[in-house]
C-alpha cells in the first residue's frame, strides 16, 4: 500500500511549522473526512493550507474481538494520513489521547491553545458540543474543549506563560465551523467535491466496514442532499459558523 507524503507527527511538534489557515480538529480518525471533508477539499484546492490534529487515535473503533487497540490505533493513523492526503491537507497531527477517554481537562484545553498559537489557522473545524443526541462524548468534548481554547485561552498572553516564553504568541482565530451541528447557519456546497469526500473516506477501511447503513455512500448523499435544502446546489455540509472579533 502506497505511504502518505504528508507530514506526519505523532505528538505536538517542538519546532516551529508554517502557518496553516484551517486546522481540522477532531476526537477520531475519520471524523473530519464525515463531517467536512468536502468543504475541506475546496479550500486545499484554492490553495489554504489545511493542517489536521487528532486527538485520539480511535482505538475503541470496531467490533473486531481479534483485533488489539495498538494495532487498531496503528491501522486508524495510516488510514487517517491517506485519508488527509487525499483531501489536500498538509500535515497530520495525533495528540495521543485515549479513544472513548477524552475529558474537560486542564491538559486538553492547553494542548489545543498550543496546537493554536503554533499553527495560527484563521479557521478552526471541528464537532459541535451541543448536538444533544447520540453523540461520541469524544465529539462532545472536543467540540467544547475547541472552543474554550479559542477564547479566551489563545488570546491572552496571561494564559500560558510557559507557552509565552516558549514564543508561542497568542492568536484570535476569525471563525470556527461545527460540523454534526444541529443548528445549521452555514452551507458549503459540496457538488462537485462529493466523490472526492467518498474516496477520503473510503481510506479509513476500517470503519467503513463497520458502517451501519447498508450503503454509506447513499446515506451520506441523501444527508448532503438534506444539508443543501433550499440553496442553489445539490449536496452541501452544513455548519454552525461562529465568527470571532479580531
Ligand atoms: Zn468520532
Amino acid at each position: 500500500m502506497k505511504k502518505p507524503t504528508i507530514t506526519i507527527h505523532d505528538h505536538i511538534p517542538a519546532t516551529r511549522p508554517p502557518a496553516c489557515d484551517v486546522l481540522a480538529l477532531a476526537a477520531h480518525p475519520d471524523d473530519t473526512e464525515f463531517g467536512a471533508a468536502g468543504t475541506v477539499i475546496r479550500w486545499a484546492d484554492e490553495g489554504r493550507r489545511v493542517v489536521y490534529a487528532v486527538a485520539t487515535s480511535g482505538d475503541k473503533g470496531t467490533s473486531d474481538r481479534t483485533i488489539s487497540p495498538q494495532r487498531l490505533s496503528q491501522i486508524r493513523r495510516q488510514e487517517q494520513a491517506r485519508a488527509a492526503e487525499t483531501v489536500g491537507a498538509s500535515e497530520v497531527v495525533y495528540m495521543g489521547y485515549p479513544d472513548q477517554g477524552l475529558e474537560e481537562t486542564a491538559e486538553l484545553r492547553k494542548d489545543v491553545v498550543h496546537l493554536l498559537r503554533l499553527y495560527r489557522p484563521r479557521t478552526l473545524i471541528t464537532s459541535d458540543p451541543y448536538r444533544r443526541y447520540l453523540w461520541h462524548r469524544d465529539h462532545r468534548i472536543i467540540g467544547q474543549v475547541a472552543m474554550d481554547a479559542v477564547y479566551p485561552y489563545a488570546r491572552d498572553h496571561m494564559a500560558y506563560p510557559d507557552l509565552l516564553k516558549a514564543g508561542l504568541e497568542p492568536h484570535k482565530v476569525a471563525e470556527i465551523l461545527f460540523w454534526g451541528t444541529e443548528e445549521i447557519n452555514y452551507r458549503v456546497d459540496i457538488t462537485a467535491t462529493f466523490d472526492r469526500k467518498i474516496e477520503a473516506l473510503r481510506c479509513h477501511a476500517s470503519q467503513m466496514r463497520e458502517f451501519r447503513f447498508s450503503d454509506p455512500v447513499e446515506w451520506l448523499r441523501d444527508r448532503c442532499r438534506d444539508m443543501a435544502e433550499g440553496m442553489s446546489f445539490e449536496l452541501a455540509e452544513g455548519f454552525h459558523r461562529v465568527a470571532l472579533p479580531l
